[in-house]
């Protein structure tokens, strides 16, 4: 067994039978996504688009393809006929592009909307407000061509558990609320994507349905 197949194996054995494994492949070779391939990964997270692109080329065509990073407009259009689920919608603006070149391709793509719950400056997202205000707008409930499935979050990168905790309990919480005023009719509003290699085990407790684990599979980023 490969190094890669081992470390999926345990990652995979700790996580309930609701929760997906998204491996985050992003500056690894296509020879390590091809073995973790080989030992049943199926879902593979980029965050940046041409090496998507490079990489889905080269990759057998079963594989779900997850963008997680940041997603500038003007790239959409080149991910919009493959890719399964968009994790880091951050603006309106954004989403209304996804919309369109969607709907060029004559698809429905899935897109979960970031929050930014970490106490970081750096990292992208909603705040929560902005995200009411954005659907209370309903604007987004026009666009046939997106399915809203639900949020993704990052936690501030520390050693403190209490604090990642607080963090994820709140992008929870705040799931919950917005799937009750919004989502009630939707049962596809269904999806929180929370937990990296360092935090995964937390994000679990507090309803983590995709975890996005790099490290621990792939080994270290150069
Ligand atoms: C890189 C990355 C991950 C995976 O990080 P690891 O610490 O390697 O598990 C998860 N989510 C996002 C958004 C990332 O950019």
């Amino acid at each position: 067994m490969s190094a890669i197949a081992r470390n999926i194996a345990i990652v995979k054995s700790t996580l309930p039978p609701h929760t997906r494994l998204v491996g985050v492949s992003k500056f690894h070779p296509v020879e390590a996504l091809q073995e973790a391939y080989e030992a049943g990964q199926r879902i593979f997270g980029e965050s940046r688009v041409q090496e998507l692109l490079t990489k889905q080329a080269a990759l057998p065509t079963d594989i779900e393809w997850h963008f997680i990073g940041h997603l500038q407009t003007n790239k959409v259009r080149q991910i919009a006929p493959f890719i399964g689920l968009i994790h880091s919608i951050d603006s309106p603006r954004l989403l209304t592009e996804v919309e369109k070149e969607a709907a060029r391709c004559n698809r429905v793509i899935d897109c979960l909307l970031q929050l930014h719950i970490a106490s970081e400056e750096t990292k992208y997202g909603f705040s929560p407000d902005e995200c009411r205000d954005f659907l209370a707008t309903n604007a987004w409930r026009e666009m046939s061509h997106i399915r809203i499935r639900g949020v993704m979050g990052m936690a501030t990168y520390t050693d403190d558990e209490s604090l990642i905790r607080s963090e994820f309990a709140s992008l929870q919480a705040f799931y919950r609320e917005i799937k009750a005023c919004h989502f009630a009719d939707a049962p596809s509003f269904d999806e929180i994507s929370m937990g990296m290699s360092h935090d995964y085990p937390i994000a679990i407790e507090y309803g983590a349905t995709l975890v996005r684990v790099g490290s621990l599979i792939f080994g270290d980023r150069i």
